[in-house]
């Protein structure tokens, strides 16, 4: 059985025909001798208002009782609608009433629900606008970043989730575990150690050294012991690398990413994103249209550290050069300062992982990180060492296992390349979009410290 969606009837299409549609009650109203039934089917923000007249067959034992949460199929004609605020209504031949929903315990009141209240309930929480507009416009977002990569040539690589390479060494590796006693603690992957991939970068490199331009896009996972907004245990990462590339052309795609995403999103989530400019972040919508219409900034770390200490203010985390920057730098920076993306490249080497370039002055990498308004760091990326001698120090002086990466150091052995790339995090993009102040509801199942619902 086919059904229309109702975000094609609310584009007036077709008109005057009999169609049926299937979804969920938000209200019901009685006057006379009919019933208004608004009824979403999540393919869009607007509900359809059916109208039920009383001499249809169920009406008593069901069109009468149907209550938030219900779910129908309705078969109707389309007319338009003399109501204001609404193209067109649906004219019930036929309700049929699929499941009921107990008013008395259903969640989902009329009312506005505070997000702490949804994400305790998140087999429910898409049912509401707020969260239904949400994941339509991720599921836009990651189609419109196919289409950026595909357009431009680059090549999908499905890069592993099981990895044995903790690269950026921070120590946020999740380690897994067969669950059967093997080589004992610590190397449990079938006697070996292995965890959860932290970020697809290493093996995108591999494939970049051979197909010249790729990305990667998929889950990662941190262990975060920490509660912040902007932090996800499990979370997605849009990950391209270029082999030719330095980090000017990194910066240079990186930020007509970003511009291409806003562009498309406005344009075809509109009323979405009206609804999210209207409730969630007012002005969003013009905000965004001139971010996406302007050039980013960019200053190095050195200048961002001057500008800091010039700055007046007093920060948790006191500001001199070598430190990492923190989300209150940061969001000075995006939100005071420059009051829009900024991008800041050439951090220490010190504070980054030892694959990044060494710039000519021995004591910075050729780093960048991307910082936009409300958030604070959405873009991390560098260009790559490509030098093996270099690398290969680095490597020792962080530490690191050289067996453990003698892979690694092949590309560098074997017809190796300048090349550059970097990590979006998906959900401070769709964060970033939305205006939402947390990224547990730009996920559809956050995981978080000690929580993970579903
Ligand atoms: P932060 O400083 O915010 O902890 P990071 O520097 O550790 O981020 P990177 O290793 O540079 O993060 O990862 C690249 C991108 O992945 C970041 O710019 C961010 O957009 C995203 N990201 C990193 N950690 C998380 C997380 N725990 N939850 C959601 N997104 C994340
Ligand atoms: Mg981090
Ligand atoms: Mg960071
Ligand atoms: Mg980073």
């Amino acid at each position: 059985r086919t059904y229309t969606k109702i975000r094609q009837l609310l584009a007036r299409q077709p008109l005057g025909e009999t169609v049926r549609v299937a979804g969920w009650v938000r209200t019901r109203r009685d006057t006379g001798g009919f019933s208004f039934i608004e009824v979403n089917d999540g393919s869009c923000l607007g509900n359809l208002q059916v109208i039920a007249d009383k001499r249809l067959g169920n009406y008593e034992a069901g069109i009468k009782r149907l209550t938030a949460g219900c779910s129908v199929e309705v078969e109707g004609t389309v007319q338009e609608s003399p109501a204001r605020g609404q193209a067109v209504e649906l004219v019930a031949a036929e309700i049929k009433v699929v499941g009921w929903a107990d008013p008395e315990t259903y969640p989902l009141q009329k009312k506005r629900h505070s997000f702490e209240f949804l994400r305790e309930i998140a087999h429910l929480r898409p049912r509401t606008n707020a969260l239904g507009a949400v994941a339509r416009v991720r599921s836009r977002l990651a189609y419109a970043v196919h289409a950026f990569f595909q357009e431009r040539g680059f090549i999908q690589v499905h890069t592993p989730i099981i990895t044995t390479s903790d690269c950026e060494g921070a120590g946020e590796m999740f380690q897994i575990s067969t669950g059967q006693p093997s080589g004992g603690p610590g190397t449990d992957f079938f006697g070996r150690r292995a965890g959860l991939t932290v970020s697809g970068q290493l093996q995108a490199e591999v494939y970049a050294l051979a197909l010249g331009d790729v990305y990667t896009f998929g889950p990662t996972f941190r262990a975060e012991n920490s509660n912040t907004s902007r932090h996800l245990a499990e979370f997605w990462m849009i990950e391209p690398e270029m082999a030719f590339c330095d980090l000017a052309g990194n910066r240079r795609i990186a930020e007509e990413l970003l511009k291409y995403l806003l562009d498309d999103i406005l344009a075809a989530c509109a009323e979405d994103m009206e609804l999210f400019d209207r409730f969630i972040a007012k002005g969003l919508v013009e905000r965004l249209r001139s971010v996406a219409g302007q050039d980013f900034a960019h200053i190095t770390y050195t200048e961002a550290v001057e500008e800091l200490q010039h700055s007046g203010r007093t920060f948790d985390f006191p500001v001199r050069w070598g430190i990492d920057l923190q989300s209150e730098h940061e969001r000075y920076l995006t939100d005071e300062v420059y009051r829009r993306p900024l991008v800041v490249t050439d951090y220490p080497a010190a504070i980054k992982p030892f694959y990044m370039r060494i710039n000519d002055d021995g004591r910075t990498v050729a780093a960048m990180d991307i910082l936009v308004p409300g958030i604070g760091e959405i873009v991390g990326g560098s260009q790559r060492e490509e030098r093996y001698e270099v690398l290969e120090r680095r490597m020792q002086e962080a530490g690191i296992d050289l067996d453990d990466y003698r892979w690694y150091l092949d590309l560098r052995r074997y017809g190796t390349v300048p090349h550059a790339g970097f990590g979006l995090g998906f959900e401070r993009l769709v964060q970033f979009v939305s205006g939402m102040a947390n990224i547990r509801e730009v996920i559809p199942f956050p995981r978080t410290p000690g929580f993970a619902p579903c």
